[in-house]
Formats: C-alpha cells, sequence, structure tokens
C-alpha cells in the first residue's frame, strides 16, 4: 500500500475513535484464521509505552493491521531501528508514524531533571538531546518539548538506519511525526 493510502487509513481511524464512531474492524473469528497464513501490515507506529495510547485502539484497527514498537518516550535504539527495518524491508510497510503524546512522563521527567534510579537514566540520555533547545520556563514547555520529541525520533530514525533512508529516498516510505491529545483522542501530524 503506497504511504499516501496508508496515512489517509491511519487518520481515518483516529478520527472514527476520537469521535467515538469505530467500526473495530478486522477482529472476527474469520479474519483471525486469516491472518494464519501472514501478516500484512499497512503501517507501523512507534509510540510511547503509555497505557492512554493503546495504537490498535486509537487508530480504529484490528488483528493484522499495524506492525508496532513502543518505548517510554518512543526512545529508539538499535533494537527498536532493527524491529522497524523488519517492518520495513520484510513486511513491506510503506508508513511509519512516530506517536509521542500529551503528558508523557518520560519527556517530564527528563525535562524536570528528575533524579532517576536503574535503568532510567538511559531514556534521559535518549531524550536529552531533543530536548537541549527547549525553554523550560515558556509557556506550554512540555507539550513543545513532546513535539520536538516526536520530530527528532522520526529524523533520527532516517539518520541511523540506512535501510530506512534508502526506502525513503525511493518513495516507499514515508516517516511521519505526530502528536495525541489525550482529552480529544486526536493525532495532530507534526510534518
Ligand atoms: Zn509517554
Amino acid at each position: 500500500m503506497h504511504h499516501q493510502k496508508a496515512l489517509k487509513q491511519l487518520i481515518e481511524g483516529n478520527r472514527r475513535f476520537a469521535a467515538m464512531k469505530q467500526k473495530h474492524p478486522h477482529q472476527t473469528h474469520a479474519h483471525r484464521q486469516e491472518l494464519v497464513e501472514g501478516q500484512h501490515p499497512f503501517a507501523a507506529i512507534l509510540s510511547c509505552s503509555d497505557s492512554r495510547v493503546p495504537s490498535e485502539i486509537v487508530f480504529d484497527q484490528g488483528l493484522g493491521d499495524l506492525f508496532i514498537v513502543r518505548t517510554a518516550g518512543h526512545t529508539i535504539d538499535d533494537l527498536v531501528i532493527a524491529s522497524l527495518e523488519y517492518a520495513v524491508f520484510v513486511l513491506k510497510v510503506s508508513l511509519i508514524m512516530v506517536v509521542g503524546h500529551e503528558q508523557c512522563g518520560a519527556v517530564t521527567a527528563v525535562l524536570t531533571g528528575q533524579e532517576l534510579p536503574g535503568h532510567l537514566p538511559a531514556l534521559a540520555h535518549h531524550l536529552n538531546p531533543a530536548l537541549e533547545s527547549i525553554d523550560t520556563q515558556a509557556d506550554h514547555a512540555i507539550e513543545t518539548a513532546i513535539k520536538i520529541n516526536s520530530c527528532y525520533t522520526a529524523r533520527t530514525l532516517i539518520n541511523h538506519s540506512e535501510v530506512l533512508r534508502q526506502a525513503t529516498e525511493a518513495d516507499q516510505l514515508r516517516i511521519v511525526p505526530a502528536y495525541y491529545d489525550l482529552k480529544t483522542g486526536v493525532i495532530e501530524l507534526l510534518a
């Protein structure tokens, strides 16, 4: 599926969800059986792990529709990139949407400089380059930071992956950063 059509399908699903007019597609017994043969997801989602942004629900999709990678703050490392390369190179997905969201705890924690135990500083390490330019005193600083982080992740995917870059240059792939509003349920495209 061309990325233009994939994007349209995602946005239409999200608007159904936001309006509480879901179709709940591809969730029948018959469809589950069809998928045993193989998967052909039409888009990949790289989202924050936040429990309020479950991809199939907010895009009103079903089984076999979306290839999904989720980490706190949609931070990326080699394994995340490899998973997305699999979606593009093997499954021929033409669209990756990076989904940041309102009130992201990961971004907020880094922005406010909280002391974090265990492996959590790794999150800050990955998020920091995106957040360096933020004026934390400005109005809507956190919302701005979350949006900048989403765009940063989309850019970094291209910069760190030969597979994704080549697919993008050949117009076989589009990577689009987005922002999810918790109150309205609406996905806003950032590029
Ligand atoms: Zn989050």
